[in-house]
């Protein structure tokens, strides 16, 4: 068991402070915005960079390494750790691991991020930063743990989201040569497609642990602080049926009715069409029978 660290009794090491500088460093570089100006076509990198690396840790470093609510081949299942790791949020296991110890201690003393526990900023962003989530808990994930292309990634965790900003520079520097017209630039391009888009990706996925216990609507009695709101699912693709979630985690989809939008849901389902993943997952009838029984009872 990880003991949980709030207090100032031991001092930041090393890479804990040069984690932070980068981390804040980051966040900052998006200041540069007022320099580099903007165009559609920056703005539509950074949405799409948002998009596709929301679903890789939501499918991915979510649904599938942390619950294995499907199945998939190894080679898929490396391409979404690969795009996970592009979101600057560790490797799989390292993040499986602590989404595992938070689904087993959710709002209690051992959680690694409860508002109710710790406070909205330290749920929200201050664990990332402390020393003592540094580690792996390897008891945890030992069926992800076989794996060296996993190792490998949480060992090089930084060279795909640096790949991937050297790959939006030269994006912004080849369309500025070939289309003059669209007004972006390297720089431009850098700022946008990889520093906004990342913030805004840390920030949607850090809601998940801090808002989704905080706000919204309980259909389940957990016996913790989770819900549904329907605005953080939407920014989340998904992950905002919180409530839902943690009552029943094994289930590949989050939503539990049309109405409840799930965009991860979807491209799971679409890339279960073409024979990509397999063995989607979902809620049991005991699960919907428990869901309307609560309905009439409130
Ligand atoms: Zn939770
Ligand atoms: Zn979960």
């Amino acid at each position: 068991m990880i003991e949980q660290d709030v207090s100032f009794k031991n001092y930041p090491t090393f890479m804990q402070v040069a984690t932070a500088c980068v981390f804040w460093m980051v966040h900052l570089t998006c200041f540069f915005v007022l320099w580099v100006g903007v165009s559609w076509i920056a703005v539509l990198i950074c949405l799409a960079l948002y998009g596709i690396r929301m679903f890789a840790i939501t499918g991915g470093y979510h649904r599938y390494f942390s619950h294995r609510s499907f199945q998939t081949s190894r080679s898929f299942q490396f391409v979404l750790a690969l795009l996970g790791c592009t979101s600057a949020q560790k490797g799989p296991i390292w993040w499986a691991s602590h989404h595992r110890h938070h689904h087993k201690y959710s709002d209690t003393e051992y959680d690694v991020h409860s508002p109710k526990i710790s406070g909205l900023y330290y749920a929200h962003m201050g664990w990332v930063l402390s020393k003592q989530y540094k580690h792996t808990e390897t008891a945890l994930v030992q069926d992800l743990t076989k794996f060296p292309e996993l190792q490998f990634l949480g060992h090089l965790y930084m060279l795909p989201p640096i790949l991937l900003a050297t790959a939006t520079y030269y994006l912004g520097v080849g369309l500025d040569n070939t289309f003059p017209a669209l007004q972006t630039s390297g720089p431009q391009m850098l700022v946008w497609g990889f520093f906004v888009s990342t913030v805004l990706l840390y920030h949607g996925t850090f809601c998940i642990n801090s808002f989704t216990h905080l706000i919204g609507r309980q259909r389940f009695h957990t016996g913790d602080d989770s819900c549904n709101h329907w605005l953080l699912a939407l920014i989340t693709l998904g992950e905002g049926w919180h409530n839902n979630h943690h009552r029943y985690p094994g289930s590949e989809r989050q939503g539990m009715y049309w109405w409840e939008i799930d965009i991860t849901h979807y491209g799971l389902v679409a890339l279960s069409k073409l024979g990509i993943v397999w063995d989607l997952r979902s809620y049991p009838q005991i699960i919907y029978a428990e869901a309307a029984s609560n309905r009439l009872a409130s």
